[in-house]
């Protein structure tokens, strides 16, 4: 581990190249920048947005669902006045779905307190629900140009490539000593080009595979020097990845499709999606997508395998098997308010479908189905 005397002091720049890197940094960015949409204001509001759908996400993909996003919900106040239901389901296929739910709070708790505008101090940012050190940071910093680092992975990168640190990114005192040297380096008053170059740099230069004869800091990085640049950052062991296997039933009746909801509260809570269950060691998916409506009260067969959709999440790799079914006996309106009654659920035509936020797999399914180029298989299945 490092000591003072060694990474913190002696690889720490002096004034002069502190200098001379930054103006290096923040010329290259003010060349390179590319036009995201929410550069051209940099409102809080749109800030704030960008960073958390960029969180575990790709650029494009992000710029794509900020575009849709601010299309819909063009202010703070459209985001608090709009159903959680909408809100999930212009957050679908994004993943994280707490994100969008403590967005959607959060946008409540600022209109409730705040009037319609974020704050700019950090405590009140702070105390809004689920904005953490990072997401505060970047709308001081990249926002309200107040003197706040914003630290991510791609400055993480950087730093330990710059410096050399041959310790995990993520552990202290190595996390802690990247956030002061990052910040040592902030030029006053610059804090939103400072941020958004780091972040920058990192994404289109110093990248897994860093393609250092274009980077603007490349006079001061000890990694290159000793050649170790891909060797750093040093990440901690990836979590061991679980497989798991789930099955669902695909239910047609009266023309509609039968979707339950998702308990509030854990993995993809509130969403919508066909009734099933996590498949047991021993059992198969189709006695389990069978089992799984006979909990519900409802006795079905299948008709026929729909295939499989592959997901993952955190560590999990799911394989979700759908199959076609129908009642095997009669059934009647009464048992489906009786079934209302017992469960969150509803059935529902394909257009009320496409409105309702669903797990990414589940999505995936109903559009292989039950739209587009797939309409044949739509016909087919008698919808
Ligand atoms: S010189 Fe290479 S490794 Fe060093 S900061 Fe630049 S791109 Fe990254």
């Amino acid at each position: 581990m490092y000591g003072r005397d060694d990474v913190y002091t002696v690889r720490m720049f002096s004034s002069e190249e502190k200098t001379r890197a930054v103006a290096a940094l923040l010329s290259w960015f003010d060349a390179h920048k590319r036009p995201l949409p929410w550069r051209s204001s940099y409102t809080p509001y749109e800030v704030w947005i960008s960073e958390v759908m960029l969180q575990q996400t790709q650029m494009e993909r992000g710029v794509q669902y900020f575009l849709r996003w601010m299309k819909r919900f063009p202010t703070l106040a459209s985001v608090a006045e709009a159903p959680e239901e909408e809100i999930l389901h212009y957050w679908e296929g994004l993943g994280y779905y707490r994100r969008a739910r403590f967005l959607h709070q959060a946008a409540k708790t600022v209109m409730e307190r705040f009037g319609r505008a974020l704050p700019c101090a950090k405590e009140e940012l702070a105390s809004l629900p689920g904005l953490g050190e990072y997401t505060v940071a970047a709308i001081l910093g990249i926002a309200y140009e107040r003197d706040v680092v914003t630290v991510d992975a791609n400055v993480e990168r950087i730093f330990s490539r710059l410096f050399n640190i041959a310790e995990p990114v993520r552990k202290a005192p190595t996390a802690t000593w990247i956030r002061r040297t990052a910040q040592e380096l902030l030029p006053p008053g610059q804090a939103r080009a400072y941020n958004q170059a780091l972040m920058e740099l990192g994404a289109l230069v110093c990248g897994k595979a860093p393609r250092c004869p274009e980077c603007p800091l490349l006079p001061w990085c000890e990694a290159r020097k000793k050649g170790v640049e891909k060797s750093r950052p040093v990440l901690p062991e990836r979590p061991k990845v679980i497989p798991v296997v789930s099955a669902h039933s695909i239910l047609l009746w009266k023309r509609q499709i039968l979707l339950l909801q998702r308990p509030l509260n854990g993995l993809w809570g509130g969403m919508w999606e066909f009734p099933g269950a996590m498949v047991a060691e021993k059992a198969s998916p189709r006695e389990t997508a069978v089992r799984s409506m006979a909990e519900l009260g409802l006795r079905v067969e299948i008709l026929a395998p729909l295939g499989q959709v592959r997901h993952s999440y955190t560590n999990h790799r799911l394989t979700a098997h759908f199959f076609r079914v129908e009642f095997a006996s009669d059934f009647s309106e009464e048992q489906a308010s009786a079934l209302a009654r017992r469960v969150p659920c509803r059935f529902l035509n394909w257009n009320e479908v496409g409105t309702l936020a669903m797990p990414a797999h589940h999505r995936r399914m109903a559009d292989r189905y039950f739209s587009g180029k797939h309409r044949a298989s739509a016909e087919q299945l008698s919808l």
